[in-house]
């Protein structure tokens, strides 16, 4: 099948669950993406910073990107300017740096916080407890060029498909209450997006809630790492 066909294929399957799809582009040249692109379709992820932006000055500039993998605080300002939702703001700090940023050009960034589900190997996000405090705190109502969308979370790397459920469904659970709670006196924060699912393991993530999936090798194939 083609990249068009695949993405249509699944934009057909999430759209029976309201999710959306982010194509995750990372190791893929320009002229790849174009074909999706040419399919109409407009959003994409890429997970390191340099790679984003060699692709955004590439391509068309009506392309809604998001930045899904860590950012160090060094690089906030060469993504502010385009950026349409950083799904992977992992402290306090890069956060205070991205308003920052987003302060010097005048523009409110769109962010998720990415929370660390306890057995995957990552090293990075908030922790439930860390998470918490900081969505309590006064600190982030006085982030005025950011905005809380939501949050990001990957399962741990495995085929034990009831551990994937489970930590989905704790992660949903995390956002919902979230969502009841504290987060309605918070104008910087407004929990609506969930992004959780990948190749592996979307089906499942959109059973249990996800709101968003970031898809690459389902769509483009295999990467090549070199
Ligand atoms: C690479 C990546 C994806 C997509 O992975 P696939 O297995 O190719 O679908 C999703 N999320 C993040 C954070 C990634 O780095």
């Amino acid at each position: 099948m083609s990249i068009k066909d695949n993405i249509k294929e699944l934009q057909l399957f999430l759209e029976q669950y309201h999710c959306k799809l982010i194509a995750v582009t990372k190791t893929h040249p320009p002229d790849l993406i174009m074909q999706a692109y040419e399919a109409d379709f407009k959003v994409y992820g890429e997970n390191k910073v340099q790679e984003l932006i060699q692709k955004q000055e590439a391509l068309p500039p009506d392309i809604e990107w998001h930045l899904i993998g860590h950012l160090q605080r060094n690089k906030v300002k060469y993504v502010v300017p385009f950026v349409y939702l950083i799904q992977s703001v992992d402290s306090l700090r890069l956060l205070k740096e991205i308003n920052k940023q987003g302060k010097k050009i005048n523009r409110v960034i769109n962010c998720l916080l990415q929370v660390h589900i306890a057995e995957e190997e990552s090293k990075f996000g908030f922790s439930e407890p860390e998470l918490l405090e900081a969505l309590h705190s006064d600190t982030i109502n006085q982030f005025e060029f950011v905005k809380i969308e939501g949050l990001m979370g990957m399962a741990t790397f495995t085929e034990d498909e009831d551990q994937i459920r489970k930590e989905f469904r704790w992660l949903r659970n995390l956002f919902d209450n979230i969502k009841s709670t504290q987060a309605q006196d918070h104008p910087r924060i407004e929990m609506r997006e969930l992004s959780m699912g990948m190749s592996s393991d979307y089906k499942i993530a959109v059973e249990e809630g996800s709101t968003m999936v970031r898809v690459g090798s389902a769509i483009f194939g295999q990467r090549n790492y070199q």
